[in-house]
């Protein structure tokens, strides 16, 4: 693992500052990117790229979502103590550690089996615990919902049903929604069951997929 240096942290550090600038206010968030070693998240290729504000490969064909989208996304979630939360899309882990930072319980799925396995293995020894799950996220876990919180790290054609159903009462599901482009949604689950939803601006994400994929 590249080993995390003064070099490491001057530089998240720097990036802290431009996404403060950007308009990340949550003091939680700022704290857990400023902790958390992201290039150890990325191929080696990348490492020097890993605090520049920018999604990038982790293979399979998918990548470590932007900075900023994570921080944007942790925000709204709005996360307490303890809060039982559903994340779509593993990936590297990276948001997935920055849950578990603000003191969620996390469960996540992924549905790459080539990235499943490898950040099952990778994100214990950074001191990450979440329950991991290969499968098709668009099924959710409900064996262990209801959740607080859901999130979606990849692009949603539309609502995922099934996933609104996991969500408790007062809960929150955040989600991009669109094809090309996303638009990034908050779904609010009122205590009478009813759906509100906000709006939070463009983003770009890969695509929700279905099914599994067996690439290793
Ligand atoms: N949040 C992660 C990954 C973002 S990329 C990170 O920052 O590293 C989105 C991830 O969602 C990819 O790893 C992709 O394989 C996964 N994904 C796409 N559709 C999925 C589905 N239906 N169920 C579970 N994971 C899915």
């Amino acid at each position: 693992m590249h080993n995390d240096g003064y070099r490491e942290k001057g530089l998240r550090q720097q990036l802290v500052n431009e996404l403060i600038q950007k308009g990340i206010k949550d003091k939680r968030v700022i704290d857990a990117i400023g902790k958390i070693p992201r290039h150890q998240f990325m191929d080696s290729a990348f490492v020097n790229f890993a605090y520049v504000d920018k999604a990038f490969p982790i293979g399979s064909g998918q990548t470590i979502s932007q900075p900023f989208t994570v921080a944007i996304q942790t925000e709204l979630l709005d996360l307490a103590k303890g809060d039982k939360v559903l994340e779509i899309g593993t990936g590297s882990g990276y948001q997935t550690a920055v849950l578990i930072e603000l003191g969620a319980k996390v469960y996540t799925i992924e549905r790459q089996r080539g990235l499943f396995l490898k950040t099952q293995q990778f994100l214990p020894k950074l001191g990450y615990n979440p329950q991991f799950f290969y499968g098709d996220g668009y099924l959710g876990k409900p064996t262990y919902g209801p959740y607080d919180k859901i999130l979606i790290t990849a692009g949603a054609p539309d609502i995922p049903k099934l996933l609104i159903e996991q969500l408790k009462p007062g809960g929150f599901m955040v989600v991009p929604i669109g094809e090309k482009t996303q638009t990034m949604m908050r779904y609010i689950k009122t205590n009478s069951g009813e759906l509100l939803e906000e709006n939070h601006g463009a983003f770009s994400f890969v695509p929700l997929l279905k099914g599994t994929a067996n690439d290793k």
